[in-house]
């Protein structure tokens, strides 16, 4: 990503990363802000802008670095050091938590949130595994800052735990080379083509993926699998019988041997739906009355039926052409 602008919390400058991505970044606008949650022309900018603001960049300073327990495949989400993102999918989650202002914004005092991830490693009874990618693509910061291969080499120095990330990114090369000590869980998240193409917009094509998750799988990182957001179109029996026959077809042995599987429904929203209305108005309305229920707060999810209807299908899918692969959960 090459930002348009950036905005950023002047304090930042007065950190290493901070410094870097100035000199990197010396040829664009930077400009002031007093507080990287809250940029008030930008939260003014009608939905139509969304793509536009998705280049700027956002520099400043993680204020709060308070855990969340977890029980999927970590202990505690990690507030790390990004959130949002540059890519557009036109459901992410991401938008439910910060609407249209969901744009890439970079943390540069990495050194304290390490500090804080070894000690709580180190402190504890058992290996925790802790959530860092929850709140962005770190594979695609990682273009930006150098950051993941930074907390790889930082963490592999602990005598305890491990940090896993999810990733619809296949920038993975500097990765490969890093002395991680099997401490690191990279988990690649997979649909079909045909929605990668019309749904996420920005992200790497299926694959692309699919020869990064057997990259880090040779390198000797731990890997998984998501199959997420599962998207019912019209098509989708056919879309996700294909997927899994081009994963069985393309996954090493390897790969296989240690994979593990999440596999994730889509929900969305009504305010996804008045931005992709306005910034995608020829975009694929992910919409569905027929399928699609309301879950409080001006969400939508499928309804149980339909739900069941995918689950059933996936489950019988992955049992006869990847078997054996664990399916940790499905939500
Ligand atoms: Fe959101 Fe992930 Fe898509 Fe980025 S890649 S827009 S974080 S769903």
């Amino acid at each position: 990503m090459k930002p348009d602008k950036v905005f950023y919390e002047p304090a930042a400058l007065n950190y290493e990363l901070g410094k870097q991505l100035k000199e990197k970044f010396k040829n664009v606008d930077w400009l002031p802000i007093e507080n990287h949650n809250n940029i008030e022309q930008l939260r003014k900018n009608p939905n139509k802008e969304f793509p536009s603001m998705k280049r700027h960049l956002i520099i400043g300073v993680r204020k709060s670095l308070k855990y969340v327990p977890n029980h999927k495949v970590s202990d505690f989400l990690v507030p790390y050091t990004s959130s949002g993102c540059s890519a557009m999918c036109l459901y992410c989650f991401l938008v439910c938590n910060y609407n249209k202002c969901s744009y890439l914004r970079l943390f540069v005092n990495r050194e304290q949130m390490m500090e804080k991830l070894l000690k709580t490693a180190n402190n504890s009874s058992k290996d925790l595994t802790f959530e860092i990618g929850s709140n962005s693509d770190l594979v695609l910061e990682n273009t930006i800052t150098g950051n993941l291969e930074w907390t790889i080499e930082n963490f592999s120095k602990s005598k305890k735990g491990f940090l896993t990330f999810p990733t619809k990114f296949h920038m993975i090369k500097p990765l490969l080379c890093l002395n991680h000590r099997g401490k690191i869980i990279a988990r690649i998240s997979v649909n079909p083509e045909e929605i990668i193409r019309k749904v996420e917009f920005g992200t790497s094509p299926l694959k692309a993926r699919v020869r990064a998750l057997n990259q880090m799988s040779e390198a000797g990182y731990k890997v998984g699998m998501l199959i997420a957001p599962v998207v019912l179109l019209g098509n989708w029996q056919k879309l996700y019988s294909e997927l899994i026959e081009y994963l069985a077809d393309e996954l090493s042995p390897r790969t296989k041997e240690q994979l593990f599987i999440e596999i994730i429904f889509m929900t969305y929203s009504f305010v996804h739906r008045a931005i992709n209305q306005e910034a995608f108005p020829q975009a694929l309305d992910l919409y569905d009355q027929t399928l699609m229920t309301g879950r409080g707060r001006g969400k939508y999810c499928y309804k149980t039926e339909a739900r069941a209807a995918g689950e059933h299908f996936l489950r019988e899918e992955l049992a006869r052409k990847l078997k054996g692969i664990p399916i940790i959960y499905v939500v």
